[in-house]
C-alpha cells in the first residue's frame, strides 16, 4: 500500500508536462503588478475543475482557493504570487514574453505553476486527506505597497494555521532546495526627501540658498549613518536611488528631490533609522537656511521563517532530494519579500527553489532580460511543496487526536 505522499508523487509526476506547459504559457503571456487579469482567469478555471472553492476580489485579481474536507481539522495554506515585470525580454527562448517590454523576469510564473500543480495533485486525493488546503495566488508582489497585505485584509488567513512559499533561485542548481531558519529577508523601506532652498542669479551665490549644497551634504551624512551610528554586527542598508533638482547652469537651484530605500534584518534599528536621518536633515537644513518635508514610508516587514515549519520542509526535501541537495543558506538577504506579512500572523516559512542550470540558461539573476527558471525544478518544487503542507496536517492531526485521547 502506498501512502498519501507517495501517492501524490505519482500524481505529480503525471501532471508535470502539463505544469511546465502552463507555466510557458504564463511565461508568454506576462502581466504587470495590479493587471493579473489572464493569469487569474487560467488560474481560477483550472481550480474550479479541479473541485476547489474558489473566493475572488473585487479590488485586484488575487484569489483563494479552499479545499474544505473536514471544518474541526486544521488548514494549511499555499502562496503564489503572479505579477511580472516592466522589462523586455531577451532570452530569445520560444516562450518568450509575447508582451512588449514585460517580463516574467522574478520567476512568478513557475511559483504559479507550482502551486496550481500542488493544489491539482493534492485534489486528486482529496478522500484521504488529513486537513484542508488553501491555495493564495496573490497579486502584485513587486509592487512597493506589496498585495499581501490587501489579501490579509480580505481574510486570506482567516482560519489558516501555517503557510508555506518558495521563490525560485538562480543562485543554487536546478534539483537543490535552500533553507534558513529565523531571518531571511530584510525589511523594505522607502522615502523621499525634498529641499527648499532659494534660488538666485548662479554668479550670486551668496543672495540665495542653494538646495543642491544642502542636498550634498545631506547625502554625504545619510552615508554616514550605517558606518558610524549602527552596530556593524547588524546589517543595515540606505541607499538613495534618485535625485532631481536644478533648471539651468547659472541659477542656483531651489529645489531638490530625493527618493531612496532602507532595508534591514531587525526591528529595533530599523524603528530608529527615520529619527537619525531626520536629524542629519534637519541640523543640516537648518544650518544652510533651507527648509525640507521628509517623508518615510514603513513597507514590508523582515521576513522571519518559523523553526517548525523549516523543520518540515527540511525533513520532507531531504526524504525528496535528498540531505546533499538541500543547503541552509545561513546569511539573510537584503531583499524584500512581501511574503514576511504573512509571517507575522501565522506561522510558516519561505524556502528557494534552485533552478539553474548552465545548459539551459537559467543561472542569470532575477530581474534581468535574460533571467528564466528551469523547468526540471517545478516537480521539486511541487513535491517539497505538497509534502510539507501534507506533513504539518498530519502532525496537527495526529496532536488533535493525542488532545482528545487524554
Ligand atoms: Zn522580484
Ligand atoms: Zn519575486
Amino acid at each position: 500500500m502506498k501512502n498519501l505522499k507517495e501517492k501524490l508523487f505519482l500524481t505529480i509526476d503525471e501532471i508535470n508536462e502539463r505544469i511546465i506547459t502552463i507555466r510557458r504559457d504564463l511565461h508568454a503571456h506576462p502581466e504587470l503588478s495590479g493587471q493579473e487579469e489572464h493569469t487569474k482567469y487560467l488560474v481560477k478555471g483550472i481550480l474550479e475543475v479541479s473541485g476547489y472553492q474558489i473566493k475572488e476580489s473585487n479590488k485586484h485579481f488575487g484569489l483563494i482557493a479552499d479545499l474544505m474536507v473536514d471544518e474541526n481539522a486544521k488548514t494549511v495554506a499555499i502562496r503564489a504570487d503572479m505579477d511580472a515585470l516592466p522589462i523586455q525580454e531577451q532570452t530569445g527562448k520560444p516562450y518568450a514574453s509575447r508582451e512588449k517590454g514585460i517580463m516574467h523576469a522574478c520567476g512568478h510564473d513557475s511559483h504559479t505553476a507550482i502551486a496550481l500543480g500542488t493544489a491539482i495533485a493534492i485534489a486528486a486525493h482529496k478522500e484521504e486527506l488529513p486537513g484542508n488546503l488553501r491555495f493564495i495566488f496573490q497579486p502584485s508582489e513587486e509592487s512597493k505597497e506589496g498585495g499581501s497585505v490587501e489579501m490579509i485584509e480580505e481574510g486570506a488567513l482567516e482560519g489558516v494555521s501555517a503557510i508555506f512559499g518558495l521563490h525560485a533561485y538562480p543562485y543554487l542548481n536546478s534539483g537543490e532546495i535552500g533553507y534558513k531558519y529565523g531571518v531571511m529577508m530584510a525589511s523594505a523601506d522607502v522615502f523621499s526627501i525634498e529641499i527648499f532652498g532659494k534660488s538666485a542669479h548662479g554668479a550670486r551665490p551668496h543672495e540665495g540658498v542653494d538646495a543642491i549644497l544642502v542636498t550634498s551634504m545631506i547625502v554625504n551624512s545619510l552615508n554616514h549613518i550605517v558606518s558610524r551610528m549602527i552596530d556593524p554586527l547588524h546589517p543595515a542598508v540606505i541607499s538613495l536611488g534618485t535625485i532631481e533638482g536644478g533648471k539651468a547652469s547659472n541659477i542656483i537651484c531651489d529645489h531638490v528631490l530625493l527618493k531612496g530605500t532602507v532595508r534591514t534584518i531587525n526591528e529595533e534599528i530599523r524603528n530608529n533609522i527615520p529619527q537619525m536621518m531626520e536629524a542629519s536633515i534637519e541640523g543640516i537644513s537648518k544650518s544652510m537656511g533651507a527648509k525640507y518635508k521628509f517623508d518615510y514610508e514603513f513597507g514590508q516587514p523582515e521576513l522571519i521563517n518559523h523553526e517548525k515549519i523549516v523543520n518540515i520542509i527540511v525533513d520532507e526535501a531531504e526524504k525528496i532530494i535528498g540531505k546533499e541537495k538541500c543547503i541552509d543558506l545561513i546569511d539573510p538577504v537584503m531583499g524584500g519579500e512581501d511574503f514576511s506579512e504573512y509571517l507575522k500572523l501565522v506561522p510558516g516559512a519561505f524556502f528557494r527553489l534552485g533552478t539553474c542550470d548552465e545548459e539551459k540558461k537559467t543561472c542569470v539573476p532575477q530581474h534581468n532580460s535574460r533571467f528564466d527558471v528551469d523547468d526540471d525544478a517545478l516537480q521539486v518544487g511541487m513535491k517539497i511543496m505538497g509534502a510539507s503542507a501534507l506533513q504539518f496536517l498530519i502532525q496537527s492531526n495526529s496532536l488533535h487526536k493525542k488532545e482528545h485521547d487524554a
